[in-house]
């Protein structure tokens, strides 16, 4: 055991948050347009290295007892430490990062780990276990629903695979990456899901109470960002563990790669039951944990409230007979909540959520019998050069679009002329290719970045086909 140590740790890491909490607002004044996660390309990166500092390889010391691996790959890990035993709060992805933050933990106890616990199904939690067990196996804690959140969509998983890639930016060069909003870049994935250990004891939907290693545990079912998952509370240290229900940035309320439907109402509400109890230390799923109630219960409160006022404003905006493009384009982040910075859109996107929560509600259709049956692509294709003066015409418009750095108009018009046969295919792609680094350039939401950044380099080295384009 060595406590003193912990503690410098914990302090440093309490300085770090709050320094982040002053820096990040007045980088925001300059430059953010709301609603737009586009900045200018120098404030982007500084911005995405400031949030870098959420999770740098450490172990912090949360309180007596309580320890978080953070850094040591893209999530947390925790270690409780009670009488005879420890238990673990997520395991990592895989069995070798698992077992360098448990050697890690190990410096504050040697004690066998009695309990594992997942706070939810995804791969980068539940990979690492078997690298964390001793000589007796320890009981395996999840919920009844435990593997619900992914799995229902396996026979896109071709696709899917190719879109996790670009969205975590898994094959970006060195020189082009960043991170991944709440998690650092290239982070080893060659051992994912071989540590995995089913679970052996089911959490119901009512919850359970009970005592391991002397430790007074309660679990909470609180679906959210799975529909799976669960928050562990403490009741004597008042320690919560959120499991990715809150994590330092706007909730991946949808996520690029493709997801179903994630219940945002219960995510909200999942997250106020969170802040009611009052934690005085806040361990998330991914990003550095508070150490101060005063501000975990600020951050779980606004996180709640910011998820339902996008849900609510969404809603609204459907039920008044707008389109899903159109709510996109106008939802926003209460002006008290807009530039706190575990809300920033680092990681989620509110328009990104709004089109989710669309097609969630009410599916594909917008209601505008415009969209029950739209022109084929080529055909539309074909109008628009009409309407322009023909294909040359088109072409013009597509690279002055790029000279001026209206990049997203230039992307539209080189998809369009993708259809033409008289259009030089190589040229719009070569303009596809420039406007998608352009936007990367000024993205601080890094899946969005990171998705440019990967198709941009796939369409110049030829792997993707033409309908990809
Ligand atoms: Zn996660």
């Amino acid at each position: 055991m060595q406590p003193k140590e912990g503690r410098k740790v914990n302090r440093s890491k309490i300085r770090v948050f709050r320094s982040l909490f002053c820096l990040l607002p007045l980088m925001m004044l300059a430059s953010r347009v709301q609603g737009e996660t586009k900045v200018d390309p120098k404030t982007a990166l500084r911005m995405l290295n400031a949030q870098q500092q959420q999770f740098e390889k450490t172990v912090v010391q949360v309180t007596d007892n309580v320890y978080t691996a953070v850094g040591f790959h893209g999530a947390n890990t925790s270690m409780i430490v009670g009488k005879d035993g420890v238990i673990i709060v997520d395991t990592l992805r895989g069995p070798s990062s698992a077992a360098r933050a448990l050697e890690a933990m190990r410096k504050y106890s040697d004690q066998p780990v009695k309990a594992i616990i997942y706070t939810h199904s995804h791969g980068d939690h539940i990979g690492g276990a078997n690298a964390m067990v001793g000589e007796t196996m320890p009981d395996i804690y999840a919920t009844e629903s435990f593997g619900s959140a992914e799995g229902v969509n396996e026979a896109v998983n071709p696709v899917k695979r190719k879109r996790n890639i670009r969205q975590f930016g898994r094959k970006l060069s060195p020189l082009e990456m960043t991170n991944r909003g709440v998690a650092p870049a290239g982070t080893a994935d060659n051992d994912g899901g071989k540590g995995f250990l089913q679970p052996t004891v089911k959490v119901p939907k009512e919850g359970l109470k009970t005592t391991i290693a002397g430790v007074e545990l309660e679990f909470h079912v609180a679906p959210g960002e799975t529909d799976d998952a669960m928050f562990i509370w403490l009741p004597n240290k008042k320690v919560l563990f959120a499991g990715d229900n809150f994590y330092s940035s706007f909730p991946n309320l949808y996520a690029i790669r493709g997801t179903a439907y994630r219940n945002v109402l219960k995510w909200s509400e999942s997250v106020g039951k969170m802040a009611a109890l009052e934690p005085e230390f806040l361990v998330p799923g991914h990003t550095m944990p508070i150490l101060d109630q005063d501000l975990a219960v600020a951050a779980l409160t606004d996180y709640s409230e910011a998820i339902r006022s996008v849900y609510d404003q969404t809603v609204r905006g459907i039920n008044a007979g707008k389109s899903p493009d159109l709510i996109a384009h106008e939802v926003r982040l209460p002006d008290h909540l807009k530039d706190k910075p575990y809300l920033i859109e680092f990681y989620g996107s509110v328009p990104h959520a709004v089109r989710a929560i669309y097609s969630g509600l009410l599916g594909w259709f917008d209601g505008n019998p415009t969209t029950l049956s739209p022109l084929h692509p080529r055909k539309e294709a074909e109008k628009m050069a009409q309407l322009a003066g023909g294909t040359q015409r088109l072409t013009e418009q597509m690279e002055s679009a790029l000279a001026a750095e209206e990049f997203q108009w230039a992307l539209e018009l080189s998809d369009h002329l993708k259809w033409l046969d008289d259009a030089d295919k190589k040229l719009a792609r070569k303009v596809k290719i420039e406007a998608l680094r352009g936007l990367a350039g000024r993205e601080y939401n890094a899946p969005n970045r990171n998705y440019y950044l990967s198709y941009a380099n796939e369409l110049e080295s030829g792997a993707l086909s033409e309908i990809w384009f």
